[in-house]
């Protein structure tokens, strides 16, 4: 006899806990199929929480070499203890997901531990097999809820197999400063683990096969952003491709195609190629769930999969493969199936590139205004024009406001800048609220923050600027 629950979530991650916790708080008897040993998903476990942990750690790094003296702190050479670096970035990941455990036993959640996958046992109701350490194990749901997430694509000839050619795991784990990195991808997981390694004092590559990296952000962030890290000293390629690495005594050859056509020694290779859809080995053909043309699970507004009391969220599904996505689709998804009908909102899903300077951005871009249309106004704050910018020492970048023509209504804010984060938060609010440019205009902002530039970007839409 199956163990009975109101709801099975396969998945532990971002998605899959929070939908729990939601679907418990609701009054849900709920259960959590697990395959590691932690729950926390790839967010906690090894991306969003660690690659944070390595940017603060080595930014402060860089600080120290580069800007503290000119604060007035004068020190000798910082040395680097990467070992305390990984321990701190460890104990981190540690007692976060064991607060998410700690959430699970105050809800009463049950976690099996195991690989979970999917069985049909009746047209209306579907069988999840537990495959453990001690063998398998049927729990039976009323409803499913897939939230298995993503894993990094492997490239053609590129394989994960030999050493020193690994993923974003591997690069937050190295147990020592690469010579050379060679990061093939620049998106977002590129640029920022490139980022790390660059401030620990790898000599850091990145080649991209694109013309454009971060290809959805707003062409002026991204190309000041790109200068920047130029600056910094990653050596950026783009439009090119990598047609073949071949193992040698000292490491790995890369050879390049494009508009770079040479070869480039390396010791680490990170692919950041991109992300698929986890789900293979999940039972989907058996019960016919439908996939889309980029093997996403395909959803109705319910997160309803094609089969009956199946749903999907995250990374699975359609949409930008990002924490707080997964997280606010799990709360959604699990709310409208006790009865309500909440919704996320596609159009406001922040994007942010935590490099030096941050990106972050809501909303329409420019080139996607233009393609449409819209007719626009665009007003800019340059960071350098901020008192508290100054003060920081941390003044590259400006805040662009994207507002319509007539109404003023916020359409887009990008940002590139320190704290760039933080600040696109007041951004998210306000054009959820569908605020305009002249409310921003007319809210007050506390002096001296980096939050004033948003207020003087949107000021300059409307032809008031006052600081610039
Ligand atoms: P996941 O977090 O991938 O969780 C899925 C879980 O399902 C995993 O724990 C997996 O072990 C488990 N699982 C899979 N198959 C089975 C099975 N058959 N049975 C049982 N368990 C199974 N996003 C942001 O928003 N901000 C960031 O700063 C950010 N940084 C990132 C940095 C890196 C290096 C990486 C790789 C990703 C980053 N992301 C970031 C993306 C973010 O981690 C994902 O979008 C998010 O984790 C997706 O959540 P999810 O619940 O859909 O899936």
């Amino acid at each position: 006899m199956a163990d009975e629950f109101d709801l099975i979530v396969i998945g532990g991650g971002p998605g899959g806990y929070v939908a729990a916790i939601r679907a418990a708080q609701l009054g849900s008897r709920v259960a959590v199929v697990e395959k590691r040993s932690t729950l926390g998903g790839t967010c906690l476990i090894e991306g969003c929480i660690p690659s944070k942990a390595l940017l603060d750690s080595s930014e402060y790094f860089a600080l120290a070499h580069h800007e503290f003296a000119k604060h007035g702190i004068l020190m000798d050479s910082p040395k680097l203890d990467l070992a305390k670096m990984m321990k701190r970035k460890d104990d981190l990941i540690m007692r976060l997901t064991r607060g998410v455990a700690s959430l699970f036993k105050k809800h009463q959640i049950e976690l099996f531990r195991g690989t979970g996958r999917l069985a049909a046992h009746a047209k209306t109701s579907t069988t999840v097999i537990v495959e453990g350490d001690t063998g398998e194990q049927r729990l039976q749901g009323e409803k499913i809820l897939l939230a298995t997430g993503s894993v990094p694509v492997e490239i053609p000839g590129i394989s994960f197999d030999t050493t020193g050619i690994g993923h974003a795991r591997h690069a937050l784990e190295y147990q020592q400063v690469p010579d050379h990195l060679l990061v093939i991808g620049g998106g977002y997981i590129g640029l920022e683990l490139g980022s790390v390694w660059k401030r620990l004092g790898a000599k850091v590559t990145v080649v991209e096969m694109l013309d454009d990296l971060l290809p959805n952000t707003d062409r002026e962030v991204a190309t000041t952003l790109l200068k920047s890290l130029e600056k910094q000293g990653l050596d950026i390629h783009s439009g090119t491709k990598v047609t073949a690495v071949e193992e040698s005594s000292d490491g790995l050859r890369v050879r390049l195609e494009g508009k770079s056509d040479l070869a480039v020694d390396c010791d680490q290779i990170l692919v950041a190629a991109g992300r698929k859809p986890c789900t293979e080995g999940l039972g989907l053909e058996q019960l016919g769930i439908a996939l889309d043309d980029s093997g996403r699970i395909v959803v109705d507004e319910n997160y309803a999969t094609s089969r009956s009391g199946v749903y999907a969220i995250g990374d699975l599904i359609h949409g930008p493969m990002l924490a707080h996505k997964a997280m606010d689709e799990a709360v959604v998804c699990v709310e409208r199936l006790a009865g309500t009908s909440p919704e996320v909102n596609y159009n406001l899903i922040p994007g942010i590139v935590y490099t030096m300077p941050e990106v972050a951005a809501v909303g329409a871009t420019e080139e996607q205004l233009k393609q449409q249309g819209t007719a626009y106004q665009s007003g800019k704050f340059p960071f350098m024009a901020s008192g508290r910018a100054k003060a920081l020492g941390e003044t590259e970048g400006f805040v662009k406001v994207l507002a319509a023509a007539k109404s003023g209504r916020l359409l887009g804010v990008h940002i590139l800048g320190p704290r760039a984060s933080e600040l696109i938060a007041e951004a998210v609010s306000l054009m959820a609220c569908e605020a305009s440019v002249e409310d921003v205009a007319l809210i007050m902002h506390p002096h001296p923050t980096l939050s004033e530039a948003f207020k003087e970007a949107s000021l300059a839409c409307i032809g008031s600027a006052i600081h610039a």
